[in-house]
């Protein structure tokens, strides 16, 4: 029954892979989501706003403006960027919404829309729903960079935007300076907007997060998008953020009205609180996260895969075509069968098959004791494996 423009628009994979993980007890390193809740008190700060009776009406329709005030004081603490809370920032139910919104406020239809693949779902369902085309340019391993010189050659009189995500799900690669300092060049050249998913940007091991919209030339043409989800391990709650020009703010918001009007009333108090806490904790947030990393990719070098460090995001990707498996998609369905853990086959996130066929993705922005447990079963499954071939 699926209209012709949604064909082809992207996959269901994370949902799927969660209900097996359910239905075979596996250990979930799919679907990424942390399996430990957020601050307490920000916990206590949305119980008390419910409450209190604030935020269980409708709140106003660019979000409550201690939540607005919040995130730009986040812009400039962490980028020394200004924004008008009043016209330069908008609320929305996660970052989701705001992709959503941003693509069908900002690409007509036939508009071509360059991103880099492997791409997070939503982004081609949302390119096809706003009419437009998707152009992909491919992140190959073992680095997934950008390749600037492919970026600028798949540009053409149609493109209208270039839909940035750094650090990047899944590869975990983050964008260096000199590389957006690139992408804003052709943009500012070809006078292309930029739609910048920075929702993983307080977790990076190597480099740092750079906003595209602070580079020259590109404060009026960067729609910046985040969340609180990752940031603050509440991705239930579902309260994401615009930050740009009040004429973009005012485009993105005249769609999300009718997307969902509001979201989310007393856990935008919350996570008004949230981005207030000290700088400590966000400097936490990667000091823990890099810990897990280097157990996981550690662990799955030593089960035999080719593994991928990311810089940033919570997120590697591996290779399991060493493993004697060349199809990811069948690896990742098999694989709650045979060792109980779960991944995600990172071929889904890709227009071209070929590209990611053997790439597998882990998340491990789960307990170190549930990361062991899943590479001791994967230890476990490969040895009885070693085991039937002899
Ligand atoms: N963008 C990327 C790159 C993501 O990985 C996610 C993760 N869920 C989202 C957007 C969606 O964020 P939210 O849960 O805030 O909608
Ligand atoms: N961002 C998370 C991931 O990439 C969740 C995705 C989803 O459930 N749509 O795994």
């Amino acid at each position: 029954m699926l209209n012709r423009r949604m064909t082809g628009m992207g996959s269901t994979i994370f949902a799927e892979m969660s209900a097996l993980a359910a239905a075979t007890g596996s250990v979930n390193l799919g679907q990424g989501f942390p399996d430990t809740d957020g601050p307490r008190e920000i916990a206590e700060a949305a119980a008390a706003a419910i409450l209190d009776g604030r935020g269980n009406q409708y709140p106003p329709g660019p979000g409550i403006p201690e939540l607005r005030q919040a995130i730009a004081e986040h812009q400039q603490r962490f980028y020394g960027l200004t924004f008008d809370p009043d016209s330069e920032v908008l609320v929305t139910a996660g970052a989701t919404e705001a992709v959503a919104a941003a693509l069908l406020a900002l690409v007509e239809p036939g508009d071509e829309v360059i991103a880099f693949e492997p791409y997070y779902d939503s982004y081609a369902a949302c390119v096809a729903l706003a009419g437009g085309v998707r152009v992909p340019v491919t992140l190959r391993p073992p680095a997934f960079r950008p390749d600037t010189d492919a970026l600028r050659a798949a540009v053409t009189p149609r493109t209208r935007l270039i839909l940035l995500n750094s650090p990047h799900n899944p590869t975990g690669s983050v964008f260096s300076r000199a590389e957006l300092t690139a992408i804003a060049e052709l943009a500012c050249e070809r006078d292309l907007l930029v739609v910048c998913d920075e929702v993983y940007e307080h977790m990076v091991y190597a480099g740092e997060h750079i906003p595209i919209g602070s580079l020259p030339g590109m404060r009026e043409r960067t729609v910046s998008i985040s969340s609180a989800g990752k940031t603050f391990s509440f991705t239930g709650w579902k309260i994401g953020w615009v930050t740009a020009t009040a004429g973009l703010v005012a485009a993105v918001r005249a769609v999300k009205q009718f997307l969902t009007f509001v979201s989310g009333g007393p856990f935008q108090y919350a996570i008004a609180e949230a981005l207030r806490m000290p700088d400590a904790y966000f400097r936490g947030i990667s000091a823990e996260l890099r810990g897990r990393r280097d157990l996981l990719c550690a662990g799955l070098a030593e089960v035999g895969f080719a593994v991928y460090p990311p810089d940033g995001t919570y997120f590697v990707t591996t290779d399991v075509g060493r493993l004697g498996d060349a199809d990811g998609v069948r690896f990742c369905r098999d694989l709650p069968h045979h060792a109980g853990v779960v991944a995600i086959p990172s071929s889904v996130l890709y227009d071209d098959p070929d590209a990611g066929r053997t790439q597998v993705r882990f998340a491990f922005c789960k307990r170190p004791e549930v990361l062991r447990d899943a590479l001791a079963r994967l230890e476990r499954w490969r040895a009885a494996d070693a085991d039937r071939v002899r």
